[in-house]
């Protein structure tokens, strides 16, 4: 009630300006459903990851509109980064945007319409990347080409970029491209994909989550030896069943709540966008009575993303062991998954699995992370206060909260290097449409592009724009 009251006149007042930024956006925000067709139908299938495709189609139009344009060249002639900056006056340093320009590949049996033809129906673009991040990076780029085409007066330069190699972390990534090129994509903060746009079952954007950190992935091998002999002798240090043992124990362990101050924030949000029994069980997995934290915990972590946002996670992906049928192994190994929230530690939750496992035969050994782990980006930025206040602006009915990713990002190289990262997918989002990323018949809406792509444009003029 007081939170209606107080919200109630600049509500008004965004519902306002929105409408008329609308009317005015519209003729730009248009062609971001052409633009993203375009890109999907530059196949960057990662492997083999070729993303010169996609880079060219972008090179033409940010170079008509006046963009330096620079095509980064990696050792494998297929995967390039584009980099396009629009000069501001350089009394404040660059804002970046970054999408990275490869999709995971497809099960095309599973589809029912081409995955790399960029089908429109029914008010959606379909294909692969739609959601995962041709759609993220048709608005980025749109966005930042309408501060050109409006000649909006920059006080900081606006750095676009389009990198390689992101799916699956291949040697060419944003690291890569941060070892080789950083004066080029050093920003005083940047944008790339993270948080959610989230709808509710009646179609209304319930809450924006700007994604302020991301889980790290670590790569752990469980491993088990035996006696490699005859199968027809066999002998109780089976090093299959050993592996089993310790894989069943791993499978009934959940690991303790893990709770960040952006995901207690939130948790509020989601509270305050739900009804009773849910509200309080969103309030009291992030409380501080643990009793009510674990009650909660129970039910709000049969939703796997929410489950996931909690505590560090355990999934086993690949097992291995034997070779032939009358043939014992002499070996079994298991890599499981870990998922760490920031600030873990690695050594630590090693550790403590090898206390659940409770066999000092089995041995774990955990690699270096896909992509560093870092520490969670300030909400005290000039660019995180933009985008929130965009988001406010172009939905206002919805909570907007910072976020921790549940997934790894390349966000990571400007992260570890002091430059503060804001995550989104920056297009509404129902569940259906979460679960395509990734998987099958992935869609966007157009009406939601169009209101990312107002979104974001906002943003840049905010943070960007010349007072
Ligand atoms: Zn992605």
């Amino acid at each position: 009630m007081t939170r209606a009251c107080t919200r109630g006149l600049p509500w008004i007042a965004a519902a306002v300006l929105s409408w008329s930024a609308v009317a005015g956006a519209q003729a730009g925000s248009d062609s971001t459903a052409s633009l993203l067709r375009e890109l999907i139908r530059a196949n960057s299938s990662n492997p083999p990851g070729r993303t010169q495709a996609v880079d060219d189609i972008l090179a033409a139009r940010f170079r008509a509109l006046g963009f330096d344009v620079k095509i980064v060249t990696t050792p494998d002639s297929a995967k390039t980064h584009i980099i396009a900056r629009l000069r501001g006056d350089g009394s404040k340093r660059p804002v970046l945007v970054a999408a990275h320009a490869d999709v995971v590949g497809v099960e095309r049996e599973k589809w029912s319409l081409e995955p790399f033809d960029g089908i429109e129906k029914d008010g959606y673009v379909y294909g692969r990347g739609a959601i995962d991040f041709k759609g993220g990076m048709a608005v980025f780029a749109r966005a930042v080409m309408m501060l050109a085409e409006r000649k909006v007066p920059l006080a900081r330069d606006v750095i676009f970029v389009a990198e390689a190699d992101e799916e699956g972390g291949g040697p060419y990534s944003t690291e890569w491209l941060a070892k080789s090129n950083w004066s080029d994509i050093d920003a005083e903060f940047a944008l790339n994909e993270g948080g959610w746009i989230m709808k509710g079952d009646d179609g209304h954007v319930r809450y924006v989550s700007i994604s302020t950190a991301d889980k790290s992935s670590v790569p752990l091998t469980v491993s088990a030896r035996g006696t490699s002999t005859h199968s027809s002798m066999p002998r109780p240090d089976n090093a299959i069943f050993a592996l089993s043992r310790a894989l069943a124990k791993l499978s009934a362990y959940e690991t303790p709540l893990e709770i960040t101050p952006a995901t207690k924030q939130f948790f509020i949000a989601l509270s305050r966008t739900s009804k009773p029994p849910m509200s309080e069980y969103f309030r009291d997995i992030v409380g501080a009575d643990p009793a009510r934290a674990r009650r909660a915990d129970s039910v709000v972590s049969r939703d796997p993303l929410l489950h996931s946002l909690v505590r560090n996670t355990i999934a086993p992906v690949i097992i291995q062991g034997g070779f032939r049928n009358n043939v014992i192994p002499g070996s079994a190994s298991a890599t499981i998954n870990l998922r760490l929230v920031p600030g873990s530690n690695l050594d630590a939750f090693v550790a403590s699995l090898r206390r659940v496992i409770g066999d000092s035969t089995i041995e774990l050994k955990a690699t270096a992370p896909t992509y560093a782990q870092s520490a969670p980006s300030s909400e005290n930025t000039d660019l995180y206060r933009a985008l929130a206040k965009a988001a406010h602006a172009t939905f206002p009915d919805a909570e907007v909260t910072p976020y921790l990713f549940q997934a790894a990002t390349d966000a990571s190289a400007w992260r570890s290097r002091g430059v503060p990262v804001y995550g989104i997918y920056p297009y509404p989002i129902d569940a259906d449409e979460l679960t395509r990323m990734h998987g099958n018949d992935e869609k966007v809406s157009i009406a939601s592009l169009k209101q990312g792509t107002e979104m974001i444009y906002r943003t840049l003029v905010e943070v960007a724009g010349r007072p």
